[in-house]
């Protein structure tokens, strides 16, 4: 018998059928990227081991479990190393800041606006949206002072700008702030004084990670650790007033933008080398593996990898995440409804029904209900049919000369002037 290979666990061959659309959503993403000014870097696909290490952290996951070694050259590299000295790339952030130091780019552009495309790898444990290679699109914005809440806003602004080229459907877009490497500090103490008494009834790595990186355990999926960490009620107190008043700054920038946002305390991310901003995208289409990308600002990793004092802020996209968000919206049948329209009672429903024909007339895919339901189930079918945004308005609103709109995304309303939503509704989709 001829014995036959399968691809490795955790990989997938990609078809030409498939392949075609992956070109396809790369192109999209290229052009986006280039508006935003960014350049391409193919950094190697393997790296020393020893710089993830000290860029995604000892104690991180990733460095823990997940990394894919290389076979040692000799016998003499494994008695000197306490890693095996070559590893693949789990992520691309390390590489690419390996790369900023090498070439001296802080000497030649005063913020250097790099992106990258490609497969990383993860000894992870395969299941749906999580393999061992996976591709990701990535930008770093590294450069000397250039912190900058409007970065910030401007890298995550890219990011959905990115994911909405590539059509992967409805997300929620979560965000939090760590601040400086003080405030994490800070933040460190007083989460192992308010975890000491639960110690004993966190899982086993858990009670490694309580001393080694208090942090890690604010990410475990134990459920006995998330509800510990569900308890603590996470506030600000270990923050600047400088490291809050930045944060006000990226939330305002965010507004100006329209950009809709739930805030996570609990929210520290599984790499080390975050200050300040984080943020992460979760699609609502998807199951437990629900990131479709995450990112911030890591000020202080070019400097701790030897570098120059360089500030960066960048985020990574899971291109298979993006594939299957995309999928399962097929699988759905029809497209989600971009807007759905509820009249609270019989004389708002001819203004409504006019209504929703202004904002079909601006290619919104807009639906509503002639019956005046309770709020409660109009609602539940504007779920049902995935609408992103809802409109509400009766007598009262129709007198006022005001709508109701309320982000499902994030669960926000506010009132806006009737007259002037259709462009205010269609510059929010
Ligand atoms: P991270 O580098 O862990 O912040 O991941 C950034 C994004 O890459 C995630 O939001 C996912 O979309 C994707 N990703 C990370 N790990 C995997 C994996 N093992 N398989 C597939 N996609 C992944």
């Amino acid at each position: 018998m001829v014995k036959k290979f399968s691809a490795p666990r955790g990989t997938s061959d990609i078809f030409p059928g498939e392949a075609r659309l992956w070109q396809e959503l790369e192109t999209r993403a290229r052009l986006r990227l280039a508006c935003y000014g960014y350049n391409e870097i193919r950094p190697p696909f393997f790296e020393e081991t020893d710089l993830f290490v000290r860029s995604v952290g000892q104690t991180s996951d990733i460095v823990q479990k997940q990394m894919l070694h290389l076979l040692p050259q000799s016998r003499a590299q494994v008695a000197d190393a306490p890693h095996p000295v070559l590893s693949l790339r789990p992520e691309g952030t390390a590489s690419v800041v390996r790369a900023y130091i090498q070439n001296g780019m802080d000497k030649k552009e005063s913020l250097s606006k790099l992106f990258y495309i490609g497969p990383m790898f993860r000894g992870e444990r395969p299941q749906k949206g999580r393999l061992r290679q996976f591709h990701q699109i990535g930008v770093e914005a590294i450069g000397p002072d250039s912190c900058s809440p409007y970065l910030d806003a401007e890298t995550i602004r890219l990011a959905l700008q990115v994911l909405d080229d590539m059509e992967a459907g409805p997300y929620r877009l979560k965000l939090n702030t760590l601040g400086t490497v003080q405030d994490k500090e800070n933040l460190s103490k007083s989460l192992r004084q308010r975890l000491t008494t639960s110690k004993k009834d966190l899982c086993a790595d858990c009670q490694n990670r309580f001393d080694r990186n208090v942090f890690r355990v604010l990410d475990c999926k134990n459920k006995t650790c998330r509800q510990i960490v569900a308890r603590l009620s996470m506030d600000d107190a270990h923050l600047e007033p400088s490291s809050r008043d930045y944060y006000q700054k990226v939330k305002s920038a965010l507004k100006t933008l329209n950009i809709a946002f739930d805030e996570d305390p609990s929210m520290v991310r599984g790499l080390d080398y975050y200050t300040h901003t984080v943020f992460e995208i979760c699609s609502s289409a998807l199951g437990s593996q629900d990131a479709l990308g995450a990112g911030g600002r890591y000020n202080n990793l070019v400097t701790q990898l030897g570098g120059p004092q360089a500030d960066a802020v960048g985020f990574a996209l899971g291109l298979e995440r993006i594939m299957l968000a995309r999928k399962e919206q097929e699988a759905a049948g029809v497209p989600p409804v971009d807007v759905f329209v509820i009249s609270l009672d019989e004389t708002s429903l001819a203004s409504n029904f006019q209504l929703a024909d202004i904002l079909r007339a601006r290619d919104m895919i807009v639906d509503m209900s002639f019956k005046t339901a309770s709020v409660k189930s109009q609602m539940r079918i504007a779920n049902k049919k995935g609408a992103r945004l809802v409109v509400i308005a009766g007598e009262d609103e129709q007198r006022r000369g005001v709508v109701t709109l309320k982000n499902m995304r994030d669960g926000s309303q506010r009132q806006i002037a009737r007259d002037a939503c259709a462009r205010e509704i269609k510059d929010l989709l």
